[in-house]
């Protein structure tokens, strides 16, 4: 069993256990934790308890559907699901103590920040893990469809 926590202690969880560790390189992870990358852990709904806090979490839309669950006292990110993810995604940092899991993959390698190298063997995606992309509505298909709004009957 691990616990785990924001920085000021409002919100606490517990999980049974970490399925896999993920980096993720994209710039809203980037930008949210101020790191050069951020570690996930995945961690299946039935395994993960919050203990407390939980109502007071607050949801930043990061793109249109995907929300970025922070605590409001101290800033810090807090587990969410996304979506697209059978998994419960928990910010590595929080999880006090070893989950007994070591980082699997990157993701999003293709925006990671110019002024850090990876140096690991571990598998790297441009963006999504190939089968778990988001499934919600695609951006390219409102892309095209807005252009073809604004284009006048012809
Ligand atoms: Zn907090
Ligand atoms: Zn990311």
């Amino acid at each position: 069993m691990l616990k785990g926590g924001c920085a000021c202690g409002n919100v606490r969880f517990e999980i049974d256990s970490v399925r896999s560790l993920t980096h993720c390189h994209c710039t809203i992870c980037r930008k949210l934790t101020g790191a050069s990358f951020a570690t996930y852990a995945h961690v299946e709904k039935s395994k993960f308890r919050w203990l407390g806090g939980q109502g007071t979490v607050r949801r930043y839309e990061s793109a249109p559907g995907s929300f970025r669950a922070f605590c409001p006292k101290c800033g810090s990110l807090v587990p969410g699901q996304a979506p697209y993810l059978e998994t419960i995604s928990v910010p590595a940092g929080l999880i006090e103590g070893d989950p007994g899991v070591r980082p699997k993959l990157h993701v999003f390698a293709s925006s990671r920040a110019q002024w850090w190298e990876i140096t690991d063997d571990l598998p790297q995606y441009a963006t999504w893990v190939t089968g778990h992309e988001p499934k919600p509505p695609a951006p390219r298909a409102t892309t095209s469809r807005t252009k073809k709004r604004t284009k006048k009957k012809t």
